[in-house]
């Protein structure tokens, strides 16, 4: 069992550095703003474990658009964590855009337990479990817009999940997320302000940067939201007791599927990858946060 530090360290891509490409490294530059800051994953595990023990249910929203679609990070850590939880016999809800969703329907769920798995379109969505998860969605600015990376207003492009939050706050929400224009990151503004590119002033006429304002009660950062997702499942499997295991091949069946549905990469517009990380190097690190945990 790693300890914090290392935790830390390997969330936000410390040893992979050299090969990440720049959108890899925001985690890394975000928690070395000044004063650094370093993640408990530890802390945020247990906090996460108390609070889904008293849930009856659990939402997960994720969904991030690009070029007309949506990317493949997001939905694979929205189901490392949602299927782990459906294990655990947690009734699981996920929400999206429809266009997503379709493929998310289609991933390996575990159906073999008595808990449930279900889908509800972002718009049709009546209620937000008081046990939230956000994964790699985008949030709003002070100004209550959604921007993408490059700082431009992509909120038209989803479903406005924010008022929602707003009207009924759920007991317990973390978020998880990379960049710091996803939902939930609000605690992280000022240091996203200073690091991020269009963090302070975005692209768009609003002028309000792609700093989220919304905080959540618990926030992951790492080099991409899916595998921020799996380290901390990894982390969970250890306070749930559990012998967890995620593979290489999974990955590669879930990103088959999300990309026969048209979700690509949202930084290189391909397929087979996420983030424009290269294949090789998502294995290795796959394999090494792995080695951390269940050596
Ligand atoms: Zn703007």
């Amino acid at each position: 069992m790693p300890s914090i530090k290392d935790s830390h360290n390997e969330l936000i891509g410390t040893r992979h550095l050299a090969q990440l490409p720049e959108g890899g490294k925001r985690a890394y530059q975000i928690m070395h703003a000044n004063p650094p800051l370093i993640q408990d994953l530890k802390t945020v595990a247990k906090r996460f474990e108390k609070a889904v023990n008293s849930a009856d249910s659990v939402t997960i929203a994720t969904g991030f658009p690009v070029r007309g679609t949506f990317e493949t990070d997001g939905p694979i850590g929205a189901f490392i964590l949602g299927n782990f939880l459906l294990q655990q016999g947690f009734s699981v809800n996920i929400t999206s855009e429809s266009e997503l969703l379709e493929a998310m329907t289609q991933f390996p769920w575990d159906r073999s337990v008595f808990s449930c798995i279900s889908f509800t379109p972002t718009s049709h969505l009546k209620n937000i479990s008081e046990f939230f998860i956000s994964i790699e969605r985008p949030g709003q600015n002070s100004q209550k817009i959604c921007h993408n990376m490059r700082g431009d207003d992509i909120s038209s492009m989803i479903y406005n999940i924010e008022d929602r939050l707003e009207e009924k706050p759920p007991k317990y929400w973390l978020a998880i997320g990379d960049g710091g224009n996803e939902l939930g990151l609000g605690t992280l503004k000022e240091r996203i302000q200073e690091v991020i590119p269009f963090g302070k002033k975005c692209n768009c006429p609003c002028d309000g940067g792609i700093a989220v304002e919304r905080r959540s009660s618990d926030y992951v950062l790492g080099m991409t939201s899916n595998l921020t997702a799996l380290m901390l499942t990894l982390e969970l499997a250890i306070r749930f007791h559990v012998k967890w295991v995620y593979t290489w091949e999974t990955e590669k069946e879930l990103l088959r599927i999300l990309n026969s549905h048209n979700i690509i990469d949202g930084v290189t517009g391909q397929l087979n990858s996420v983030d424009g990380f290269k294949p090789s190097l998502t294995k290795e690190i796959i394999r090494h946060m792995q080695t951390l945990y269940n050596d």
